[in-house]
Parts: C-alpha cells; sequence; structure tokens
C-alpha cells in the first residue's frame, strides 16, 4: 500500500520533494513521543519536535482546542475580532521580552520571515541584507534568496542583496581554530569590514543554533557583539527562532538569550512546534518597527482561530509542565550518553547541542570530510531499530539531527540512544 502511494507521489508532486528513507515512511498515527506507520510498525520520534510537535503527538488539550473551535468558527483571521489571536498574541508579546511588542501572525516560517524582511526593509529603506554562511531561512523568493545554506537554496536570483557573515559555524572555516574570544573578535572584525563596503544593510537574519545547518551554534555573546556594531549604524538584528524558540535548548526560552548582554533582538521570527502541528508563524517586534507600513495588510489564514486555539493550548502545556526544564535536563543525560557512544566511533567527529536540539557529525574517519553515505546508512539503521531520526548540515548533509518532542523521558532517552548506538556502531 505504501509503495502504491510512493508512486502516485512521484508521479504528480516535484521531483525537489525529497522524501527520508529508501523505502519511503507513512506515518499514520503518534501519541506522546512514539508514531506509527502504516504497517502497523512503532517508532520513537526523536526528529518531530522540531517540525510540528513541540510537546507531544496527539496532545489531549490541542487536539480538544482544536475540535471545539473549528466546530465553533473559523473566519477571517484578521477583518473581525479575533479572540484566540488577541490572547495568544498577548503571550507572545509578554514571552518575547521585546519592550512595545506588537506580534503578526503567519502560516510557516518562511512567511514570518517573509514579513521581518518586509519590515526591516521598509523600515530601513533598503534591501540590502546581511545573513549568515551557512544559514536556512525558508523557501520563498526573498527567504531562499538570504539562505546561506547553498544546498537549501534552489535559485541564485534574489529580490535582496545579501551580503554573508561569517560566525554560524564554530568548528568549520577560517577561525575554526581560534578560542571563543578570538573567534568572535575576528567575526566582529570581518562584519565591519563588510558593511564598509556596503550599501547600509536593513538588517542582519541568523539563527541562534542553525537548524537546517547541522545545529552548529557559535560562541555565545556573538551576536550581542554583532549587535553593538550594528545599532551605531542603525542596522536592525532579526533572530530567526523558528527551530530555537519555545525552551528547545533548555538553557534559554529565546535562542537569543545565550547572546543577551546587550538586550532583545529587534524582530524576532518563531515557528514550527508552536501549534503542534496546526500552522502558526510569527513575527514580533516594537511597534515603532511593526507599524512602519503604510498598507493594510489582511491575512487570511495568519492566526486563524482554529490555529490559535491550538497555540494557548499547547504554549499552556508547555509553560504549566516546564518542558524547558525537561528539554534542559533529558537533553544534557542525552548528550552525555551519546558523547559517550560517539568516543567509540571513528565517524563521528562531534556530538554538539543545547538542550534537546543534539546534532551528530558525521565524516570519513580522521578527516573533516563529511560522510553523507554514512548519515543514510545510520537513518536507515535507525529506522529498522525502532528510531526517527534528521539529516542535516549543508548539501551533504553529514550531521544526523535530533530534536524529540520536549516531554522526551528520561527512559524514552535511552531507548532511543541505545537503538541509535547499535546503528551508529553498524557504519
Ligand atoms: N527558519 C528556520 C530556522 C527553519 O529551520 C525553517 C524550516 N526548516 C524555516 C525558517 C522555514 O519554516 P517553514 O518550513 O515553516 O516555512
Amino acid at each position: 500500500m505504501t509503495r502504491d502511494l510512493f508512486a502516485r507521489h512521484r508521479a504528480v508532486l516535484p521531483d525537489w520533494l525529497a522524501l527520508y528513507y529508501e523505502d519511503p515512511l507513512e506515518i499514520t498515527h503518534g501519541e506522546g513521543r512514539y508514531v506509527w506507520d502504516a504497517a502497523g510498525n512503532k517508532y520513537l520520534d526523536f526528529f518531530g519536535g522540531i517540525l510540528t510537535t513541540m510537546t507531544a503527538h496527539a496532545l489531549p488539550e490541542v487536539t480538544k482546542a482544536v475540535a471545539e473551535q473549528a466546530g465553533r468558527i473559523v473566519h477571517s483571521s484578521t477583518l473581525y475580532l479575533n479572540r484566540p489571536m488577541v490572547e495568544l498574541a498577548e503571550r507572545v508579546a509578554q514571552l518575547s521580552g521585546i519592550p512595545d511588542a506588537r506580534v503578526f501572525f503567519t502560516t510557516s516560517g518562511t512567511e514570518a520571515n517573509d514579513t521581518a524582511l518586509l519590515l526591516a526593509t521598509a523600515y530601513r529603506r533598503s534591501n540590502a541584507i546581511l545573513a549568515m554562511r551557512n544559514s536556512y531561512h525558508g523557501r520563498s523568493f526573498s527567504t531562499v534568496g538570504i539562505t546561506g545554506n547553498r544546498g537549501w537554496s534552489p535559485t541564485s536570483l534574489s529580490p535582496l542583496q545579501t551580503l554573508y557573515v561569517h560566525g554560524g559555524v564554530r568548528t568549520r572555516g577560517p577561525y575554526a581554530d581560534l578560542d571563543d574570544r578570538d573567534f568572535i573578535d575576528a567575526c566582529v572584525t570581518d562584519l565591519k569590514d563588510l558593511l564598509g563596503h556596503s550599501r547600509a544593510p536593513a538588517a542582519l537574519i541568523a539563527e541562534p543554533v542553525q537548524g537546517v545547518g547541522g545545529f552548529t551554534s557559535p560562541p555565545d555573546g556573538l551576536y550581542a557583539a554583532f549587535r553593538e556594531v550594528l545599532h551605531e549604524r542603525g542596522i536592525l538584528w532579526i533572530s530567526d527562532e523558528v527551530q530555537t524558540g519555545w525552551g528547545r535548548t533548555g538553557e534559554h526560552f529565546w535562542g537569543w538569550q545565550a547572546h543577551a548582554r546587550s538586550g532583545p533582538p529587534d524582530i524576532v521570527t518563531f515557528a514550527k512546534g508552536i501549534g503542534n502541528g496546526m500552522s502558526i508563524g510569527g513575527v514580533v517586534a516594537r511597534a515603532e518597527i511593526m507599524n512602519c507600513l503604510d498598507a493594510n495588510s489582511i491575512s487570511t489564514f495568519g492566526g486563524t482561530q482554529v490555529t490559535m486555539a491550538a497555540g494557548l493550548a499547547n504554549l499552556n502545556h508547555l509553560l504549566e509542565h516546564d518542558l524547558q526544564g525537561n528539554a534542559r535536563r533529558v537533553g544534557g543525560l542525552l548528550i552525555e550518553r551519546l558523547r559517550a557512544v560517539a568516543a567509540q566511533v571513528p565517524h563521528v567527529r562531534e556530538v554538539r547541542g543545547r538542550g534537546l536540539m543534539i546534532g551528530v557529525e558525521l565524516t570519513r574517519p580522521g578527516t573533516d570530510e563529511a560522510a553523507p553515505e554514512a548519515a543514510s546508512t545510520v537513518l536507515e539503521e535507525a529506522r529498522a531499530g525502532g528510531l526517527l531520526v534528521g539529516k542535516g548540515g549543508g548539501h551533504s548533509t553529514s550531521v544526523l539531527r535530533i530534536a524529540p518532542p520536549m516531554s522526551l523521558t528520561v527512559a524514552e532517552a535511552e531507548e532511543g540512544a541505545a537503538i541509535l548506538e547499535r546503528a551508529l556502531r553498524s557504519i
């Protein structure tokens, strides 16, 4: 049945929708941290947490909120007063740490970043954007143009003039051998140099931990150092928190807080798991920036009553159960456990991460060369053992990405680590 569906998929959907696994998986249902396929096989889900399912699969509070709201009304998000949208916006504004914050809801991370670019370019009257090398920001025309990870950027055309900045990846590139302080200084010097040779850009956009790029983070404080340079010149800082928001990195509620010495970013974007599967993206910015647009701007589906109800129920669950604390504790144990395994597997170059955002980088033993076949082998073997993990890390996708729902238990972390250990040893 699944094979038949795959043939139909191939016949009608774009070739560039690349599916995981030689024999692609059809997921039919989920509960907690587990999902099942069409043949009834059960898998521990170490990847869905970053994609859609922030808290848990089929979280009863979210299912109930969605069903109740869908049974009551779904109408224009923005032409009539929308109580769930106002309520979620109040919560997000308060949690954002941005003073005098305004929130605009979209339906995806791409659209959230697109809106942030619209705001920044309109506010600053410049279409030049600073973006990080190896970054990923979405797949609309504008966000593809600022995506530094060229393997994920299907066109080199862009409505924006993009300047790429060093610093998002700590362990590779020209400054890999420097210690944290010198690394930051070198990146700041680069940034100043770049600014000396360009029109005043509107903003810098950056992921605090690069997601698609392979869960890499710069030393803490890099963006605070950048921010000083930017703000002297009136340039805005946009933090793309699509993967790092809502406590996933454990130590911090937002990824930017690892850099927070000089205060919050000017604009924050978010998406993915906040709706626990319902499409919610959004932008938070100071009122002065958010209100710089002259035209009436409506969104038909951004902030629908049903997605907002899901977001509220999900956010309440996250906060009431301290899932950020859980991500810190369980993620910490998982990183330790995987580092112990890694020490015995020559293909593992590094296990890195924060909270429940963990990357396992594979290279050909003893070299810096990516090992995408090894990553594919591990993905297949893990699946055979009953575990789903993701891939990332540039064009050659040589980093295993681990990002379970944030309610992962210690026993489940142990179970997943044991399966992953067997898969890694099979390379
Ligand atoms: N920003 C980041 C950091 C992302 O990881 C992604 C999705 N992988 C996006 C933006 C785009 O989000 P969406 O797929 O919801 O459009």
